[in-house]
């Protein structure tokens, strides 16, 4: 361990020793204006009444029926799309950045694109390179975004596969992958291949169109790593759900057989993993383990998962045993244990392992601080943090004055695709905006004192 224990603030040896944990009590809130915070506090009322979550796609298309798009345009504007996406354009996105930026927090572009299964639009080759472009351009504006002159300023964007392969062919990837003695057809290192020399792979089991499809896949992958490579952007790669993250995760894996060779001085492409899901811990053991005798650099994204009803709904369609934790202090504890894993390797390995602690939930957050006091690893390190735009600013700006790296997932691009792709995103996270009442009471709080014109 050659790293030396640093003097943190809010961390730092206090002269009887011992940690002082950070405080979430929303001090950090004197960053920001009072618009801001009043809009943070409406909105997240509104996010955590079910009903409107239930029926946010009609809710919004009678807004329009009523209102007129114009009208009912510019109360999103001023309202969930204001709270939770960067903006549209270019200049929008950077306007948020700069923003975040002051408050020392750095920007994690996240392109909002999802598939709709029963749309040929939305599932042909044309839609897929539409996507190409548009992550590249991703690459672009996260390259240029941040300054990443200093020790840990790294650009990091998020990739979502199944928006540049399709969800069904995922689907009999993974499916191939699950059976047993599936694996030489199937190895990353072939894919890796394929990816680089354009050559077709031909599968077996799969028809002349989808393996037409596959190659047209890894090659947009490939040139997307290739760009993020060349523009120094590492690419986190989402995990969704289990009927295809195993595809995912094959894709990942060739993708870091290429592009996390220690030479490279990455790792560049990491892959997410999800606590809520029985086996993670093993299989993130197992991987590290992996890369590590591959000689390879290892990059995790450490989530607790999003998928939840939709995964248990899918359980029970098909009978099978549930793969996810049984409740919510078992998801959290399967995090802890990750999370203690990962840390401990980075500071076995320093830099050829990389972690972000993606979550919003405090316990987490002081866990990760205190272990990495404990076990010397530096903020300025292979350590940052991850959080939600519009979400948990308490957690995100405590961090940020602390002088952790903290990143902020920020969704862009048009009303029209955004709105529905983020009403999508709250019925899959009904729980987490449940939970957000915390943060509501430090908001409501520092309204009032601001309002009775109280110092701090
Ligand atoms: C930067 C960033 C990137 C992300 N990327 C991904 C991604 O690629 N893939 C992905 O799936 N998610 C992703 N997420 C979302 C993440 O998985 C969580 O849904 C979200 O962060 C809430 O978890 P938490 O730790 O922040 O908060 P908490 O409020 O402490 O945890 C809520 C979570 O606990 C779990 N949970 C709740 N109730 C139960 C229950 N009854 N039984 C079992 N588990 C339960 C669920 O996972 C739920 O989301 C990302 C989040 C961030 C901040």
């Amino acid at each position: 361990m050659l790293w030396t224990r640093l003097p943190l603030y809010g961390l730092s040896k206090p002269s009887t020793g011992g940690w002082k944990p950070l405080l979430f009590d929303g001090g950090a809130f004197h960053l920001k204006g009072t618009a801001e915070l009043a809009r943070a506090w409406l909105v997240l009322r509104l996010c955590a009444w079910p009903p409107l979550v239930t029926h946010g796609l009609a809710v919004q298309a009678w807004s329009q029926r009523l209102l007129g798009s114009r009208l009912s345009g510019a109360l999103l504007r001023a309202s969930f799309y204001g709270q939770f996406v960067a903006g549209e354009t270019a200049e929008e996105v950077r306007g948020c950045v700069e923003q975040l930026k002051a408050l020392g927090l750095l920007p994690l572009l996240a392109v909002p694109t999802e598939e709709e299964p029963d749309s040929t639009a939305k599932t042909s080759e044309a839609w897929y390179e539409g996507n190409l472009n548009t992550m590249l351009r991703c690459v672009d504006w996260s390259r240029a975004l941040v300054d990443t002159s200093g020790a840990a300023r790294n650009s990091l964007m998020q990739l979502k596969v199944t928006a540049l392969t399709s969800i069904q062919l995922c689907k009999e990837l993974s499916a191939w992958i699950q059976r047993p003695a599936s694996s030489s057809e199937l190895s990353p290192e072939r894919l890796a291949e394929a990816m680089e020399s354009g050559k077709n792979l031909q599968l077996s089991y799969l028809s002349a169109e989808q393996n037409h499809h596959l190659q047209a896949s890894l090659s947009r992958l490939h040139r997307v790593a290739q760009h993020a490579r060349a523009q120094h952007v590492r690419l986190l790669v989402d995990a969704e759900y289990t009927f295809i993250n195993p595809a995912l995760s094959l894709f990942v894996a060739a993708l870091a057989a290429r592009w996390n060779r220690p030479e490279e001085g990455g790792p560049w492409v990491w892959n997410t993993y999800q606590a809520y899901l029985k086996g993670t811990h093993t299989r993130l053991e197992r991987d590290a383990e992996a890369a590590h005798r591959a000689g390879l650099a290892f990059g995790v994204k450490l989530v607790r998962g999003a998928y939840l009803d939709k995964e248990r709904a899918l359980t029970q369609l098909h009978g099978k045993e549930d793969c996810v934790q049984p409740d919510y202090e078992a998801t959290s504890r399967s995090y802890s244990r990750c999370l203690e894993l990962m840390l401990r390797r980075v500071s076995q390995h320093g830099p050829l392992c990389h972690l972000m602690v993606a979550s919003h939930n405090e316990e987490s957050v002081r866990q990760a601080t205190k272990r990495m006091w404990e076990l010397g690893i530096p903020l300025d390190g292979p350590v940052c943090f991850g959080q939600l735009l519009g979400m948990c600013d308490h957690v995100s700006l405590a961090l940020g004055q602390a002088g952790y790296v903290v990143y902020k997932s920020i969704p862009y691009g048009c009303l029209e695709e955004v709105i529905p792709y983020l009403i999508r995103r709250a019925q899959e996270n009904r729980s987490v905006l449940q939970g957000v009442r915390r943060e509501q009471a430090l908001l409501g709080r520092e309204l009032w004192r601001r309002l009775l014109g109280r110092k701090a």
